[in-house]
Formats: structure tokens, sequence, C-alpha cells
């Protein structure tokens, strides 16, 4: 059976489509710059050379009907035809307060996704014109759609509610939601593997540290506590996004810059962060280098991005009452030697030992902490692509959709 996931984003739709029979990836891809005048398609066929092509395309209608078309071709597809994609999965950044689990898409679902396109007006709406493109040109594919906050759902009151009158929480869903789900999910699976532990009994301190960035608490498979908040904005400082900030900064830098809504939501999105601090760059590498080069302002950033990881990693083992593992994971996480190794010179304190050659070396899976650590130190490349095929293939087999599970 050949699963197809999406990833729409406002104007770009990554792809991947999956054999679920090995779970092996047979074609994968992008489009980019829809809308604009020089989109691209970047398409990769298993074990094939990368191709490039310039496509016209205006919106996400065409540019799924071009990846459609890719897979098909004859001279870089992968299927003679499109019957033999069985299932669709989508990536969806916002589930609101409604979806706490994967589900399969009807008219109710996308419903409710529009209903909710206010809590992530950026993503939700790109995501439904994905769902739309693919009804329109897949009609009989069945679809499924996995969240990004699904796996938070499960958290305490205590950790979503926020401070602010609770009728603000009835009226509006305030509250904390958490995003990465999908990736705080599979790699907490893999450190219970790591572990040689039962999933359900697995404490796991997942550190998301990408463009974007995110802590996870996860006890037995269930998530505790998380560092994003109502949106992705919140918790640990970030490529470009301010994270934990006292709320009266906002009102005083709006009344100081002049700044309206849109003003203040720009300067903290999109000009702060790793970006904002440092004055170099959004993305972690010439930071670092311009760091070790000895700019102050770049060594602050790393500094102010380091102590707050340890801020919620000290929280969640509290929190946790102790934890098996940390693992770090996304851009950052899985290829920063530096960042992990000045989080992990701070963690003796609960017994995490980091071994420094390990570290070092890592590639792919790896134990990064020495043999006698108490918690044990993981870098694991996370797979969101595969949990959404996953779920899919679970969730179009469960309803009996009368799908060969092997086909
Ligand atoms: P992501 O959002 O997961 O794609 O992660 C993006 C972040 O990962 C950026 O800050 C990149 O600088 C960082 N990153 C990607 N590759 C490397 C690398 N080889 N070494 C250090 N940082 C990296």
């Amino acid at each position: 059976m050949k699963i197809l996931v999406l990833n729409c984003g406002s104007s770009s739709v990554k792809y991947q489509l999956f054999r679920m029979a090995d779970e092996s990836i047979l074609a994968k891809g992008f489009v980019d710059q829809i809308g604009m005048d020089n989109s691209v398609l970047e398409h990769q066929a298993a074990g094939r050379e990368k191709i490039n092509f310039k496509v016209e395309m205006p919106d996400h209608f065409s540019a799924i009907r071009a990846v459609l078309e890719t897979l098909i071709d004859p001279n870089y597809g992968v299927v003679r035809d499109l019957w033999e994609i069985r299932a669709v999965g989508h990536r969806i950044v916002h589930g609101g307060p409604n979806f706490s689990n994967s589900v399969l898409v009807d008219d109710k679902v996308v419903a409710e996704l529009r209903r909710i396109i206010e809590l992530a007006p950026l993503h939700n709406p790109a995501a439904i014109m994905g769902i739309e493109a693919c009804h329109k040109q897949m009609p009989n594919v069945p679809m499924v759609v996995v969240f990004d906050t699904a796996f938070h759902r499960g958290m305490p009151p205590r950790n979503y509610l926020y401070g602010v009158p609770y009728k603000y929480y009835e009226k509006y869903s305030v509250r904390r939601y958490g995003f990465h789900g999908t990736s705080h999910r599979y790699v907490g699976m893999r450190a219970a593997d790591m572990l040689g532990k039962p999933y359900e009994e697995a404490k796991t301190i997942s550190c998301h540290l990408g463009n974007g960035a995110s802590l996870c608490a996860i006890d037995g498979g269930r998530v505790l506590d998380t560092s994003m908040g109502f949106t992705p904005l919140a918790g640990l400082l970030m490529g470009t996004r301010c994270g934990d900030l006292d709320p009266a900064v906002v009102y005083y830098l709006m009344k100081k810059e002049n700044l309206d809504a849109e003003g203040i939501n720009n300067l903290l999105n999109k000009q702060s962060g790793l970006l904002g601090l440092s004055g170099v760059s959004n993305d972690i590498r010439p930071v670092t280098a311009a760091a070790l080069a000895g700019n102050p302002r770049a060594m602050m950033a790393i500094s102010v991005f380091v102590r707050q990881i340890l801020h919620y990693i000290g929280a969640y083992y509290l929190e946790l009452g102790g934890a098996d593992s940390i693992v770090f994971t996304a851009g950052i996480g899985e290829n920063s030697s530096l960042i992990r190794k000045k989080v992990c010179s701070q963690l003796a304190v609960i017994g995490a030992a980091l071994d420094e050659e390990a570290n070092l070396n890592a590639c792919g899976e790896t134990v990064i902490s020495l043999p006698d650590s108490k918690v044990k130190i993981f870098v694991i490349p996370t797979n969101e692509e595969l949990v959404i095929a996953r779920d899919t293939l679970e969730i179009v087999y469960e309803k009996n959709m009368g799908l060969d599970r092997f086909f």
C-alpha cells in the first residue's frame, strides 16, 4: 500500500510517498514559491538524481497537480497510475480544542478546521487548500489529518491553563496547546526502544531544536508538559521567534515603537530570537561561527538559548519526578554538537553524563551519554512524515476502507 504524505505551507507543499510494507520512501520533494513567478518543484525518486523544474503554479491546486503528475511521470515518476496511491496523510499545525487524535477527513472535519483558522491563520488555510486540491484530483482516495497539537492534548489542566480569567478559556479556547507533537511522539517512542523500556513506562525529555524549537516532558507515552503555548511563539527563543516574554513588554514596545497589532506580531515572530539577539542570522550555523570568532552578541544569543533549554529540562525533570532519557532532535538537536555539549555540560546535577567523543561523532540514532550515566542522552533524527503515514494507514485500515494493508 502506498501513502502520500503532504505538508502544505502558505507558499509551499512538501511531499513524501511511502511504501508501507517496508516503510520505505519511494519519492520525496517539494514545491516552493506557489503563487509567485518563479515556482519550482524539486523531486527525488529513491536511488535516483534529484531534479528541479520550473512550473507555473498560481495556487495549491496546480501545485498538487504538478506533484501528482510528477509521481506518475514515465521518466522520473515512481507509480504507474494514481490509483496506486491508496491514501493521503496531511500534516495540520493546529487542531484547536477538539482534535485529540488523527482523524479521517470528512465534511465535518473540514468545517472544524475552518472554524479554528483564527487559531493558526498562517498555517491552517494552506492545509485546507491542500485537502481540497487532493479531494478534487483524487476524489475516491481517503485522507487523514494529523495534528501537531494532538499529542499534547493529554496534558493536565494545571499545565495548559494560563493565569487569565477562566472565561477566556471557555469563550475563546485560550490555553496552552503545544506544537511539534508528531516529532515529540516519534522520538519519545524511539527513545523507549533505545532504552529497552516499554513506552508506557518511559520518562523522556524531548528537545526538538530546529528553526522552531520546543521541549516536551513525556511520561509513559503521555505529554505532561511542553514549552510552546497557545501559538508556536512561546517557550524557547527560536530562529526568529522571541519565545517566552513578560507580556507587559508587548504593550510597552507597542507604545514606544508606535506599533499596531500586526507590527508587534511581526517583530516577535520574524525579527526576534537568534536573529534579533545576535544580529547575525536566524540560522544557528552562522551564529555559532560568529560566536567562535568572538562576536559578543552571537555569544550572548547562544548563551540565552542554552539557558532556556536548561530551564525547561530542569522544570521537566522535577515535573516527571526524574527522567530516563533526554533526546535531541531536529536541525540543531541532530547536528550541533556544540549546543548539545553546552546543554549537557550542566546536567551532572541530574546524573546525565555526556560522552564527548560520541557527541562529536553522532550520526543518525546515537547514544551520547557515558555508559554509567543515570539519565541517558540520545540523538534521534525526527521523522514526522513516517508518523503521519503510519497514522494514515492505521485509520484507513481501522475504518475498514476495503484496503489490503500490504497492497
Ligand atoms: P529545522 O527547522 O529542523 O530544519 O532546523 C533548522 C536549524 O538547524 C537551523 O538553525 C540550522 O542552522 C540548523 N542546522 C541544520 N544543519 C546543521 C548542521 N549541520 N550543524 C548545525 N546546525 C544545523
